[in-house]
């Protein structure tokens, strides 16, 4: 099947340019100047008059299942928030498929076409849950990595001096989890199908360096992407130098986990050394602006990482800490956010970049550049098609600037992943959003304030971080 969108403005070699774009069958074939293909019978032509066609984003960090947590949580230091996050993640198998099928919704809805999620699980249930977001995403017809959340510490570990603390047992070892994760790989690992297994230890926080190390082996011989938070809060940068002595990033080098595949969820907290240290492994710094606010986290040091040559991308974080998962609205703060870091505004963020970020940084984050991330022949049709005449992107400026810097609602008009029409006319091709709703409506969670955890260890927290 082939597909000729005519006359569309892209962004080519970092110029706005009107194109002809012709797709076969899963990927981008042709790409020549504007009225130069012209459409063969079998083809269905696709009028690009004022449409601008991008690659799709790549949400490069989230949880799924904090669907069911949007709105819920007070605005809390992560610490605490976590505590709360815990005592009300969703237990239902169902209410799995849903946040998938949720957070892929909103991902395309706001120009991506594929996600990274750190997922939960469902203790006991790790098998059921993975399936659950593969059946999810496959449904939705999104690219996805699913990178199961797994730790071997306690959740006390991860604060400092949370050694002082009543310590609750952990699920499973290092070992046991390493066993599962080979099975979750063989089972589940799909790339023909657009699903993809990444190994996802929580952090460095609450993990052993045996977890942190077998992960890395694991996604050495798997060639999989290694995802993990890092030094998302002050409390775990003084955690590093409590444990370690040394900085986080500088622990995990030693372990051998940095690398081209490795993507680090915030890095709020790195220096100038673990910069110049992160880019010269060739990883992925994955900036997640919405929560690292929400939560009071801080600002990451994305114009210095890029200075550097650090890959960045963008992502919205799980629901629960950013209370949607809308990429366009995660790119515009992540943009505009960094200007107050640093007065030379010759360094400051253009939209061009932030794309770049989004599309081309967050493929190589999720170690899928060589399929995704770029409107070139060759690579897959991941694309997502704007209507300009959207009256939230009038009047005609530049519309790349006013996509990102201002305030677009409903302006997808269409999206193929892989090819495949997944969004027609604003509209879900693939499943029924009132069904998706209903869902919604009628499962929900609940937390009594504040949570069991969250009361257990809000004095140590206030203690051992604002005295
Ligand atoms: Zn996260």
């Amino acid at each position: 099947m082939q597909t000729l969108i005519q006359s569309v403005l892209t962004l080519q070699h970092n110029r706005l340019q009107t194109v002809d774009v012709l797709l076969d069958d899963e990927q981008i074939h042709t790409i020549a100047p504007a009225g130069t293909l012209s459409p063969l019978p079998q083809q269905q032509v696709i009028s690009g008059q004022d449409k601008l066609l991008l690659p799709g984003f790549v949400n490069g960090h989230t949880h799924s299942s904090q669907v069911w947590q949007r709105g819920l949580i007070p605005q809390l230091p992560l610490e605490l928030w976590l505590a709360n996050v815990f005592d009300s993640t969703p237990q239902q198998v169902e209410q799995f498929y849903w946040g998938a099928v949720s957070t892929a919704v909103d991902t395309l809805l706001s120009g991506g076409t594929c996600l990274m999620d750190h997922a939960y699980l469902i203790p006991g249930q790790e098998r059921e849950t993975i399936d659950a977001l593969v059946r999810g995403y496959q449904d939705v017809g999104i690219r996805a990595v699913i990178a199961p959340l797994i730790q071997d510490l306690p959740f006390t570990a991860g604060l400092p001096s949370g050694c002082l603390l009543p310590q609750s047992s952990s699920p499973r070892s290092a070992s046991q989890w390493l066993d599962l994760m080979e099975i979750l790989i063989a089972e589940f690992h799909d790339p023909d199908c657009g699903i993809y297994i990444g190994l996802g230890p929580t952090g460095f926080h609450r993990c052993s360096d045996e977890l942190l190390q077998g992960c890395a082996e694991l996604s050495d011989r798997h060639q999989l992407c290694y995802h993990t938070h890092l030094l998302e809060t002050r409390a775990q940068h003084q955690l590093a130098q409590e444990r370690y002595g040394i900085s986080a990033v500088e622990h995990l080098y030693q372990l051998g986990c940095l690398g081209s595949r490795t993507s680090l969820a915030h890095g709020v907290w790195i220096d100038d050394t673990d910069i110049e240290l992160l880019a010269s492994t060739g990883a992925t710094l994955v900036h997640n602006p919405v929560s690292n606010l929400r939560l009071g986290s801080g600002l990451a040091p994305v114009l210095k990482g890029l200075q550097a040559g650090l890959n960045i991308s963008f992502g919205c974080d799980g629901a629960a800490s950013n209370d949607a998962q809308n990429l366009l609205e995660v790119i515009k703060l992540g943009t505009i956010l960094h200007t107050v870091s640093d007065p030379d505004y010759k360094n400051w963020l253009t939209p061009e970049q932030a794309l770049q970020m989004a599309t081309v940084g967050g493929a190589k984050g999720v170690n899928l550049s060589d399929r995704t991330g770029s409107l070139t022949p060759g690579m897959d049709a991941d694309l997502v098609l704007y209507n300009l005449n959207h009256p939230s992107l009038l009047p005609r400026t530049n519309p790349l600037q006013l996509l990102v810097l201002g305030r677009p609602t409903e302006v997808v008009e269409s999206v193929w992943v892989k090819g495949k029409p997944i969004v027609k006319q604003g509209q879900m091709m693939t499943i029924d959003i009132h069904t998706l709703h209903n869902a919604l409506r009628h499962h929900a969670v609940e937390i009594s304030l504040f949570s069991p955890q969250h009361r257990a260890v809000e004095s140590h927290y206030h203690q051992v971080m604002l005295h």
